[in-house]
C-alpha cells in the first residue's frame, strides 16, 4: 500500500500528525494501538511491516476473550512516526478528533508475516504494556477492499 493514501488524505499544514516517510531498511516488528476519538471512538491497531505501519480501525478495540470476534476495518498504510503520535486533529480535517496511545510495544508474527497477510490470515503474539497474548487478523470473504495485495 505504501503512504500515498496516507498523504493525500491529509493536509500537513494544519494537522498536527506527522507526515512521515517509509522506512524500509528496518525489520523490527513495533506494534500500537491508538484510542482515536473521531467521529466515532474506534481504536486504531498498527502492525510494522514493510517500512510502514499497516492499519485496522477497530470500532470496539480488542478482546481478551478468544471466543469474541471483533471487525477490524483495513486502513491505509501510516508512517511509522504515528507509532508514537498523540494529539488533537482539528475539527474538519480527515480523522478529526483526540489520538492517544493505548497501548505500543512488539509483535511476533507466527510464520511468515508477509504471506500470512498476503493470504488474509495473520497470526501473532503481541507483547505490549495492556495487551499480551496471541491475536488473529481475519480477511472476510466478500471484502470490498484490494487489501493485501500489494
Ligand atoms: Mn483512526
Amino acid at each position: 500500500m505504501g503512504l500515498k493514501e496516507y498523504h493525500r488524505k491529509r493536509d500537513f499544514e494544519r494537522t498536527p500528525e506527522p507526515a512521515g516517510e517509509e522506512h524500509s531498511d528496518r525489520d523490527a516488528g513495533s506494534f500500537v494501538i491508538q484510542k482515536h476519538a473521531a467521529s466515532r471512538l474506534h481504536y486504531d491497531f498498527r502492525l510494522e511491516m514493510e517500512g510502514v505501519l499497516r492499519s485496522w480501525a477497530v470500532p470496539k478495540g480488542p478482546s481478551y476473550d478468544p471466543a469474541d470476534k471483533r471487525l477490524a476495518v483495513h486502513v491505509e498504510d501510516h508512517p511509522l512516526e504515528y507509532g508514537t503520535f498523540e494529539g488533537i486533529i482539528p475539527k474538519g480535517q480527515y480523522g478529526g478528533g483526540s489520538v492517544v496511545l493505548w497501548d505500543r510495544g512488539t509483535w511476533i508474527p507466527e510464520g511468515d508475516p508477509l504471506a500470512s497477510y498476503r493470504k488474509g490470515k495473520l497470526k501473532f503474539r503481541l507483547d505490549g504494556e495492556k495487551l499480551r497474548g496471541t491475536w488473529t487478523l481475519v480477511r472476510m470473504q466478500g471484502a470490498a477492499s484490494e487489501d493485501g495485495k500489494n
